[in-house]
C-alpha cells in the first residue's frame, strides 16, 4: 500500500465521487455509513458512521502494524531501544503526514482520521511505545502548520512527514507542573534578534532521537505580564547537543519503555530570531488550538491499549480450562469482561464524536471552542478511564500468567498510566468540566 495509498487518500472526493479509486485492491463503498469493531460480534459503532476514507485508514495502517508483532515491542521494551523501524515504516507510507496541509506534503486529513490512526497502532499491541514514537510529530506540528511562517512550515514541516528529522514537544516544567502558565524557562532576547533559553523541561518524550522541539518559553517575565498566560511564545527549536547550553537526562519509567522520556536543562542555549512561530508573547493561545486535538489522540490511543487487553483477556477465558471447564464460564470472570467491554465502546463513541467535533469545527463557526473542549476532555477521561479497567481485567483473568511478560497484558496495564495522567489528569480534566459544564465555581 504505503505511499499509493496515501495518495489516493490524499484526494479528497468530490460530492458524489468516490474517494477510492476503482484500481484499489480495498473496496469501501463511498457515502453511507461504515464502520470499525474491534470485537468480532455486535458492532454498536455501526452507528456512528465513518467514512470509507477512515475505514481505510484503519485497515491500511493495520497492515503497516502486522510487520510490527507482540516479540518486537516486547523486545524494545526490554531493551528500551527506540523502535525507529516503525517510526521509518510509518513515515514511508506517509502516515506521518496524515492531518497536515497537503501544500506541505501532508494527506490534509482530520483529526478523527489522525484518532483512528493512534487507536490501531496501540491497538496492534504497540501500545504506548508504537503511539509515542509518532505521536508529537503527527500533533505538535499542528501549531507550526497554522502559526508558522512560509519559510518555516517549507523547510521544517516536509522533513517530519518524510521521517528524515523527528520532533518533541516540551511544555511542561518540574517546578510548575499542571499549572502551565507559570513555566519558568525563559527566552531572553539579544540585540541581534535571536534568544537564549535557560530553563528545564521534564518528561519530554522523544528528545533523544528528536532534531526539533515545540519548546513554550516566557519572553516576558510573569510579574510584567497582564495575566500568567501572556509574555509566552512558541519556538520550533533545533535540538543541537554539541552546543553549549543543552543536556538531557533519560528517566527510567514503567511503560512505553522503547520511547525515551527526558529532562531538558538549557542555559543560556542560543536559537535563531526564526525559530519563533508567529507573534511574540502569543505562544499560550496557540498552543490552546492543538490541546483539543491532542486530547482525541490520547483518547484513541486509550482505546487501541483497553481493546488489545480485552480481546486477549477473552482468548485466555475462552481456552485456560480450570476446575474442568474454561474459566470464562464462571460470571466473576464474565461479568468484569463483559462491563470492561461497554465502557470501551462507551468511550469511543465519545471519543469519535470529540474528533469529529473538532473537524467540523474548523469549518463551521457555530461549533464553540468551549464545546470542543468539553467533548475532546470527555473524551480523554473515559478513554483512559476505560483502558485501565479492561487492562488490569485482563491481567486478573490470566491469574499468574498475567504477570509474566510473554503475555503482554502487564506490558499494556503500565502503558495504560499514561493517558491517565497525560497531557493533563484526571483530577485536572474534572475541574475542567465542574467549572465549564456544571458552572461550580473554579477550584484551581
Ligand atoms: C510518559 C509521559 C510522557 C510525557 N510526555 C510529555 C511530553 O512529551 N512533553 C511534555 O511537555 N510533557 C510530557 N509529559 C508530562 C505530562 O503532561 C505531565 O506529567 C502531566 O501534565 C501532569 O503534570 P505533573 O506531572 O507535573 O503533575 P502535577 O502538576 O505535579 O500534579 C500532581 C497530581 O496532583 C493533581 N493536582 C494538581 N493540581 C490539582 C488541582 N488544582 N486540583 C486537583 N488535582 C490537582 C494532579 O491531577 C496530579 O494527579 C509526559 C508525562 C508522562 C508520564
Amino acid at each position: 500500500m504505503s505511499r499509493n495509498l496515501v495518495r489516493q487518500l490524499r484526494m479528497r472526493p468530490r460530492v458524489g465521487q468516490s474517494p477510492i479509486p476503482s484500481q484499489s485492491a480495498r473496496v469501501i463503498p463511498s457515502g453511507g455509513c461504515h464502520s470499525f469493531s474491534s470485537t468480532a460480534r455486535q458492532r454498536i459503532m455501526e452507528m456512528s458512521c465513518f467514512t470509507g476514507n477512515q475505514v481505510l485508514v484503519r485497515e491500511t495502517v493495520g497492515d503497516v502494524c502486522k510487520q510490527f508483532p507482540n516479540t518486537y515491542w516486547r523486545e524494545r521494551d526490554r531493551t528500551e531501544e527506540d523502535p525507529k523501524e516503525f517510526h521509518a515504516a510509518l513515515a514511508q507510507g506517509g502516515w506521518l503526514g496524515i492531518a497536515l496541509p497537503k501544500s506541505l506534503g501532508g494527506t490534509g486529513l482530520g483529526i478523527s482520521e489522525a484518532t483512528i490512526m493512534m487507536q490501531t497502532i496501540a491497538e496492534s499491541g504497540a501500545g504506548m511505545a508504537g503511539a509515542q514514537s509518532i505521536h508529537a510529530n503527527v500533533y505538535a506540528t499542528q501549531p507550526l502548520a497554522k502559526f508558522g511562517t512560509k519559510e518555516q512550515k517549507e523547510s521544517i514541516i516536509p522533513k517530519i512527514i518524510s521521517g528524515e528529522w523527528r520532533t518533541c514537544f516540551g511544555v511542561t516544567e518540574p517546578n510548575t507542573g499542571l499549572d502551565t502558565t507559570r513555566l519558568t524557562t525563559i527566552a531572553k532576547k539579544k540585540g541581534d534578534g535571536s534568544y537564549s533559553v535557560s530553563g528545564q523541561k521534564i518528561w519530554i518524550t522523544c528528545a533523544q532521537v528528536a532534531r526539533k522541539m515545540i519548546l513554550l518559553a516566557r519572553t516576558a517575565p510573569i510579574e510584567e505580564a497582564k495575566k500568567p498566560s501572556k509574555g509566552i511564545s512558541l519556538f520550533c527549536i533545533d535540538l543541537d547537543r554539541s552546543a553549549p547550553g543543552l543536556e538531557m537526562r533519560k528517566i527510567k519509567k514503567m511503560g512505553g519503555r522503547a520511547i525515551d522520556a527526558n529532562e531538558v536543562f538549557f542555559e543560556n542555549y542560543k536559537i535563531p530570531a526564526n525559530a519563533l512561530i508567529g507573534a511574540e508573547g502569543h505562544g499560550f493561545r496557540m498552543i490552546l488550538h492543538g490541546l483539543n486535538a491532542e486530547r482525541c489522540l490520547l483518547a484513541g490511543e486509550a482505546l487501541g491499549l483497553g481493546y488489545a487487553a480485552l480481546k486477549r483477556a477473552a482468548e485466555y477465558a475462552r481456552d485456560r480450562v480450570v476446575f474442568q471447564r474454561p474459566i470464562g464460564m464462571n460470571q466473576g470472570i464474565a461479568h468484569p469482561l463483559a462491563d470492561a467491554y461497554m465502557k470501551l465502546e462507551a468511550a469511543k463513541l465519545a471519543t469519535y464524536h470529540a474528533a469529529r467535533l473538532y473537524d467540523n469545527s474548523r469549518q463551521d463557526s457555530s461549533i464553540r471552542q468551549d464545546d470542543v473542549g468539553v467533548a475532546a476532555n470527555s473524551a480523554k477521561y473515559l478513554a483512559a478511564e476505560a483502558a485501565f479497567t479492561a487492562c488490569e481485567r485482563a491481567v486478573m483473568t490470566h491469574g499468574g500468567m498475567g504477570y509474566a511478560v510473554e503475555y503482554d497484558v502487564e506490558r499494556w496495564l503500565r502503558d495504560c498510566f499514561v493517558p491517565r495522567i497525560a497531557p493533563v489528569s484526571r483530577e485536572m480534566i474534572l475541574n475542567f468540566i465542574s467549572e465549564k459544564v456544571l458552572e461550580l465555581p473554579k477550584s484551581y
